[in-house]
């Protein structure tokens, strides 16, 4: 199938466009990369772009647009109310997921905050196969609080699973018979499941959620912001679809859920947000809030041109070889990394690739932050960012404890057709590189630690002086190159 035309015969991984522009990037030397890494407190948020050689931060708002994104920017109608550009986005995402009404909401957040307000009530409880960081801030601002009930292998660093990000079917039901139906505030469902090595959730499964739900009357979300890469790993992993139309596969989680709701930073690779559903009631109450949070109805916070570029992006995020270009350079490293010996998350996901940092780093334990020392090394080995998904971003216990993560990751992220083959096996030998000298790795301790979402602004530093090491193995290693 697809993979025949994806790795032609030497196993080469085709990339179906080319590059039109190119951005000039900068590789300092590893002196200055550890500079720069003290300044930003050892947090890669902190870093800045300019410093940065490859940034694998995140795929949000940093994914290469399309020409044909670009030329519907043109084409925006700028008006505050009723624009044309809404209803042509509106009409998309109507077709797309045969759903009736739509909010614009300036992004991701954005939609969780408005969902949030809507469905949350003090004591309830989400329920959803994982938390996204800023789901779950929402959620508990309001009162309520989330139970996770993601399949166990789920939670596994290595699996055969093809479908890991699934929910557990007997813990979702044993959930309802113990909290009652009417302290479940919804079950959410996460496309890609972002924390937790963006795996990827089974048609098979949402359809048995989905089930259930309708037979408890209970709120069914979907957060499809991870969809494009969901999309190709039902096409390629679930024999049912095979030969469906991508449109097949989204109409009918369209058909599934009460509300789907996106972070069109990732989702149709432009920048902003939105929320769906066929349900007026909820339409309505929701409604009243977008004006109030947002903007007018028919902007919801994003400028015209971003929504735009997010119709065709949709539209795009339709074609398979669009969509599976992340996930093959995902696979791409990842076989590279596992062959190197380096201990990733398998198999591999969307989103990017997922380092093991608790393997890599199993002389540290997790209040040293194992993923985030991980990331900050990383920088200094290579230029590259990566983004820690482990206890750094977890948020403390009221007494004061640490909430240990289940998994230590460095996210190498997969912003969509922004990188080359070359970059990719660059990362893939630094890290190999680090890999044979992790023990040369120490931990992290906080200065600054904010008490909500740590990890966007926390400062910290180095547990013993342990980069000045690394630099000078670099250097015995590599000589005077970056
Ligand atoms: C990024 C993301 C969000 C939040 O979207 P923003 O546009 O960054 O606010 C929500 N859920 C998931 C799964 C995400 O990956």
């Amino acid at each position: 199938m697809s993979d025949v035309k994806f790795f032609s015969g030497e196993n080469i991984p085709l990339e179906m466009h080319k590059v039109r522009m190119v951005q000039r990037v900068y590789l300092l030397p590893i002196e200055e990369r550890a500079k720069r890494m003290a300044e930003a407190g050892y947090n890669t948020f902190l870093l800045r772009n300019k410093d940065i050689f490859l940034d694998m931060l995140t795929d949000s708002g940093v994914n290469a647009m399309s020409e044909n994104q670009y030329a519907a920017m043109l084409q925006a109608d700028d008006s505050y109310a009723g624009s044309e550009t809404f209803y042509r986005l509106e009409s998309v995402l109507q077709d797309m997921f045969n759903m009736e009404y739509f909010l614009p909401a300036h992004q991701g957040r954005a939609c969780e905050h408005i969902l949030s307000r809507l469905l949350v009530t003090p004591g309830s409880t989400a329920i959803m196969n994982y938390h996204f960081t800023t789901t779950k801030a929402h959620i508990c601002t309001l009162g309520g609080q989330i139970e996770e009930i993601i399949i166990d292998e789920g939670l596994e660093i290595n699996s055969e699973l093809a479908f890991k990000g699934n929910l557990d079917i007997n813990k979702l039901n044993e959930a309802i018979a113990r909290l009652g139906r009417e302290n479940i505030c919804f079950v959410r469902i996460e496309a890609g499941t972002n924390l937790v090595g963006g795996q990827p959730v089974s048609m098979q499964n949402m359809r048995e959620v989905s089930k259930i739900c309708r037979a408890e009357g209970l709120t069914l979300v979907y957060d499809a912001s991870l969809l494009s890469d969901n999309l190709y790993f039902i096409k390629k992993r679930d024999g049912e679809f095979k030969d469906k139309e991508i449109i097949d596969i989204t109409r009918e989680i369209g058909s599934l859920m009460d509300i789907i709701y996106f972070s069109a930073r990732k989702l149709g690779a432009a920048r902003g947000g939105g929320i769906l559903t066929s349900n007026k009631e909820m339409f309505l109450q929701m409604r009243e809030m977008v004006p109030l949070y947002e903007g007018f109805l028919t902007y919801g916070g994003m400028s015209v041109r971003e929504m735009e570029a997010m119709a065709i992006g949709l539209q795009e995020s339709l074609d398979i070889d669009i969509i599976s270009q992340t996930p093959i350079f995902v696979e791409v490293l990842c076989r590279e990394l596992l062959t190197k010996g380096v201990p990733v998350v398998t198999p591999p996901g969307g989103l990017g690739c997922h380092i093991d940092a608790r393997a890599f780093c199993s002389h540290l334990s997790q209040e040293q932050y194992p993923a985030g020392a991980l990331a900050a090394a990383f920088f200094l080995a290579s230029g590259v960012r990566g983004m820690e998904r482990g206890t750094l971003s977890e948020q403390r216990n009221p007494d004061g404890s640490e909430t240990l993560a289940h998994m230590e990751l460095l996210r190498l992220a997969f912003p969509k057709r922004v990188f080359t083959l070359s970059q990719v096996r660059y990362v893939a030998d630094r890290l190999a590189w680090l890999y044979e000298n992790r023990e040369l790795i120490g931990g992290l301790i906080f200065e600054e630690e904010p008490r909500v979402l740590r990890f966007f602004f926390g400062r910290l530093k180095t547990d013993g002086n342990w980069p000045e090491k690394l630099i000078k193995k670099f250097r015995a290693d590599f000589g005077e190159s970056l």
